[in-house]
């Protein structure tokens, strides 16, 4: 995921929120979902992280696709792997797995739940430039989504919302073009997000909105309104964003605004046209705006914050379970 341009961080006070917040803290979002188990999508991440750094071409990229496949295949008998070939920046020929998991297939109604599983071939934001061709752990840039999203799979074989659900894992996200790459890199990033949306699992595909997770384990995480999401998918923000704040999640789910994005979700508004929101850590106060461990060596399972899988997770859910 790669920062596209930078807007001056538009900050804004919701002092007056506050005041009439608290009466209404009885009724939740969360209500009728399951309980999202925080441990339980931490051991997701790990599982991940043990097969080693999920780089295209690799055997740990193969074997992982397979863990992901079948452990969603013990909550639902529709699993989708979705096979396609596309070509990095540099012309090299890849191979993806786009991994579907549909939960109450026949219904008109869904929402698309995403993130990206595959993890980045060079860790070219690394303070230490011989590290500038090592792969990244990636356990917070894909494997936390990831670990998210399984879990609430789980919460779904346990009680049906009133919407289908589909959950999408995207291959070949982070390969985006090098940091040294002076070559054209437009459209690099998103590969099997761009693959799908144009190829949908299912002829016609459609959903009523997309959430889309990319580091969400980090400790003391900040996920912006992200200019993208609030460009393509304005109410999708309003949504979630408010979801969070009734489960007194605002401290994360911070009322600023962010520059634009290039992640998953730019493909899926644009070319499948659900509109779709990025939550992702993301402050223009730090270095790179992302945490600190992005596209270094360092996205380690360390990295990842219990709490943080949670705060996501349990706000995905009060999304998911809030549609009638
Ligand atoms: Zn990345």
């Amino acid at each position: 995921m790669l920062k596209r341009t930078v807007l001056i961080p538009f900050v804004t006070l919701i002092l007056a929120a506050f005041s009439c917040g608290s009466q209404q803290a009885t009724v939740t979002a969360g209500q009728g979902s399951p309980e999202f188990d925080a441990a339980s999508a931490y051991g997701f991440v790990k599982a991940q992280v043990e097969f080693g750094p999920r780089v295209p071409g690799t055997p740990a990229h193969a074997a992982c696709a397979e863990w992901l496949a079948k452990t969603l295949r013990q909550w639902t008998t529709d699993v989708i792997v979705q096979e396609f070939k596309a070509r990095a920046y540099d012309g090299r020929p890849l191979e993806g797995k786009n991994i579907v998991a549909s939960f109450d297939r026949d219904r008109k109604d869904r929402v698309l739940l995403c993130a990206h599983w595959d993890s980045r071939p060079f860790a070219d934001h690394d303070p230490d430039p011989a590290n500038h061709f090592r792969p990244v752990m990636g356990a917070n840039d894909g494997a936390s989504g990831v670990g998210v999203l399984l879990e609430v799979a789980r919460c779904l074989s346990v009680r049906k919302p009133a919407v289908g659900v589909d959950i999408v894992l995207f291959d070949l996200e982070d390969f985006g073009a090098h940091a040294n790459w002076r070559g054209a890199s437009d459209d690099t990033w998103g590969l099997g997000s761009q693959y799908w949306s144009k190829n949908p699992h299912k002829a016609g595909y459609t959903a009523r909105f997309g959430i889309l997770l990319d580091m969400v384990g980090g400790a003391g995480a900040s996920f912006p309104r992200e200019g993208t999401s609030l460009y393509y998918a304005p109410a999708v923000v309003d949504k979630i964003w408010d979801a969070a704040r009734k489960l007194g999640y605002a401290k994360h789910f911070v009322d600023r605004e962010s520059g634009t994005l290039i992640d998953d979700h730019l493909y899926i508004n644009q070319y499948a046209r659900i509109p779709t929101a990025d939550i992702i850590d993301y402050d223009e106060r730090r270095k790179n705006g992302f945490p600190d461990s992005w596209h270094t060596v360092g996205d380690t399972l360390d990295k990842i914050d219990r709490n943080t899988l949670a705060i996501v997770g349990k706000t995905v859910l009060a999304v998911v379970y809030g549609e009638k």
